[in-house]
């Protein structure tokens, strides 16, 4: 089979079951699907797994989760891949945006969310990871595009589309008999983590809540002041208790 590049036109060999080739003039990377041709980029992953450990830590003493995870989270499992993505080049007012969608079945959504500039992009393999194997491109590039709507964006409008392999390095870590994982994006260092045991504000609701029916009950059935004054102090006992039970358990 041959067909022409998409950059410089220059006529490409593929072999019946290739998928991935490269243009021998320009150097541009493509994917080929159902006859049609995209362009396939890498990003080159600049996080050693160290790092990417480090950066993991740091995120789990950070505010968006709960306390002491950081100490008490037990890494199960690590190790690196890439994971392909669907990138839309919209159009929206005369203004360029991308947008980002699985090119594989993930539970991690948070990677729609994900900002690929065309500077992190490159055709060539990076060099130290080649060898690995890229992993099948498993949701169709029309499933992923009608997948914008739900962002209310016109998948008439996309402009350009390509194929991108997003290093990442994958950590399962148990917390409280639970295992959880998250994503270090190997080229910025981001986490990428959409459950994660996160502060529970339920209890503290519970107890404010509880804690103002209680006062309020006192201060109707207390007719007198000095008495109301009295039963509230009383009642700021069992409050304050519950407070500190909950601020101590969660
Ligand atoms: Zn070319």
């Amino acid at each position: 089979m041959e067909i022409k590049c998409p950059q410089c036109g220059a006529a490409i060999k593929m072999g019946q079951d290739e998928i991935f080739a490269s243009c021998g003039f320009c150097e541009a990377s493509i994917y080929v699907n159902k006859a049609v041709i995209y362009f396939h980029y890498w990003i080159k992953p600049t996080f050693e797994m160290e790092d990417a450990h480090l950066n993991l830590r740091r995120w789990m003493a950070g505010d968006q989760t709960i306390d002491g995870l950081q100490k008490n989270a037990v890494t199960k499992d690590e190790s690196f891949t890439y994971f392909p993505v669907w990138r839309f080049v919209v159009k929206i007012a005369g203004e360029e945006q991308i947008f980002v969608e699985p090119a594989i079945p993930t539970s991690i959504t948070e990677f729609r969310n994900l900002d690929l500039p065309a500077g992190l992009l490159s055709f060539a393999k990076p060099g130290k990871k080649e060898d690995e194997k890229l992993p099948d491109v498993e949701i169709d590039v029309n499933s992923a595009r009608e997948w914008l709507r739900e962002r209310e964006i016109d998948p008439r409008l996309v402009s350009s589309i390509s194929l991108v392999h997003i290093p990442v390095y994958r950590f399962t870590y148990e917390y409280e008999n639970c295992l959880y994982t998250a994503v270090v994006e190997a080229a910025t260092g981001n986490v990428i983590a959409n459950v994660y045991p996160n502060r529970r504000d339920t209890p503290f609701i519970i107890v404010t809540l509880l804690s103002a029916f209680l006062f309020f009950c006192v201060g109707m059935s207390c007719p007198n002041f000095s008495i109301r004054f009295l039963a509230m102090l009383i009642a700021a006992v069992p409050a304050g208790f519950a407070a500190f039970y909950v601020q101590k358990k969660y």
